[in-house]
């Protein structure tokens, strides 16, 4: 949505708003920091803007419902994602030449709009989680099998190898290869 803020740009003291934003995410899009979360509803977004003598600050609440897909099992994971968003209003031409990163603390007024969708689209990029987990104590899938393991044992022969150690488990394969040959 484009709030527009002409009135407060006029002495108005206040803005209030509320409305639902549908995300337009593909979920397949591999690229996307999205990939594999899909949103079963709208961002709901609420918040206002407060005119103080020309300061303009805004402070606005979103919740957001998704299913994500755990990152050891697969199994969905649904909830509700919630993100806080306080900035400080100002028209582009006020900023004047302050750098990139400066600019980002600010929600920019263009031509007396503000486009809000463009701020919450950003936060969201920086703020939704990369990564779910059904339950923090997940045991996945069994790496031979594929059973999920939360379900109870595979019967697979789990002696684990530690990840951190799999170089150091491939060196030796490789040096025992090696010392085969030689014989
Ligand atoms: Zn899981
Ligand atoms: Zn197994």
């Amino acid at each position: 949505m484009k709030l527009d803020l002409r009135p407060l740009l006029a002495g108005d003291r206040l803005l209030t708003f509320d409305y639902e934003l549908p995300l337009d995410i593909d979920s397949e899009d591999t690229s996307s920091y999205l990939y594999g979360v899909s949103f079963p509803s709208p961002m709901k977004v609420k918040g206002e803007i407060t005119n103080t003598a020309g300061y303009m600050r805004m402070t606005l609440t979103t919740s957001l419902d998704y299913v994500a897909s755990c990152a050891r099992c697969l199994e969905p994971v649904s909830g509700t994602f919630t993100l806080d968003l306080e900035k400080t209003c100002s028209p582009r031409d006020m900023l004047g030449d302050l750098d990139e990163n400066k600019l980002d603390e600010f929600a920019i007024i263009e031509d007396g709009f503000l486009d809000l969708d463009e701020q919450l689209y950003e936060q969201l990029e920086m703020e939704f989680p990369m990564r779910f987990l059904c339950n923090e104590d997940c045991k996945g899938l069994c790496q031979k099998c594929g059973k999920n393991l939360n379900e109870g044992p595979c019967g697979c022969d789990h002696k684990e190898i530690d990840p951190r150690l799999e170089p150091l488990r491939k060196l030796l394969e490789q040096m025992k290869a090696e010392e085969n040959n030689k014989k």
